[in-house]
């Protein structure tokens, strides 16, 4: 299945010089969309995850699928002040100024066996963030898994010795 086929780029958005990946597309394809989800599995599959956490908002899309798919529970990563009981955050450094993730602090326990789930990595500074958060927990990464790969922004260079795999490379 040529994934990249079904996936949508719109140039300068959201703002100039950017060409969007739009999943969008790709998501609309029951074909397509079960194709992907299917190939994250089949690299989960032996690795004994407990949970998959996905990072608002497209983390939600493809890491629910996923985690239905593999048989194990979905925990969200969101922007503050969205998650409703007791949260831990992280305030992480961007290219430009700072940002933010909140977590369910009892979501994970010492030991879990973690998935993260995003749709596309681009610098890494985001699963990076989701990492350190789910690590401050006690939970164990044991895999990082996009739909995308930005390769020219070496986003793997920010995540020395994490299993990381993409379905479609740019
Ligand atoms: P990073 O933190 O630089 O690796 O950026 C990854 C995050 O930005 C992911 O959560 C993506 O959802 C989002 N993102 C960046 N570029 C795109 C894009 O072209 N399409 C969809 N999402 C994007």
């Amino acid at each position: 299945m040529d994934l990249k086929s079904k996936i949508r780029e719109i140039e300068n958005f959201p703002k100039e010089g950017i060409s969007f990946k739009d999943i969008t597309t790709l998501l609309k394809d029951r074909n397509a969309f079960s194709y992907a989800v299917n190939k994250i599995v089949d690299d989960l599959k032996d690795k004994e995850i407990d949970y998959v956490v996905g990072p608002e908002a497209r983390g939600f899309l493809m890491g629910a699928a996923v985690a239905y798919a593999l048989g194990v529970g979905f925990i969200p990563v969101r922007k503050p002040g969205k998650l409703p009981s007791k949260t831990t955050r992280l305030d992480y450094e961007l290219e430009y100024g700072t940002d933010s993730l909140e977590i369910h602090s009892d979501a994970i326990s010492q030991g879990d066996k973690i998935a993260i789930v995003d749709d596309l990595l681009a610098t890494g500074g985001t699963v990076r963030a989701v990492a350190e958060l789910i690590e401050s927990l006690g939970g164990e990464i044991a895999a990082m898994e996009f739909l995308i790969e930005l390769e020219d922004l070496n986003g793997r260079d920010k995540l020395d010795g994490y299993h990381i795999n993409s379905l479609v490379n740019y």
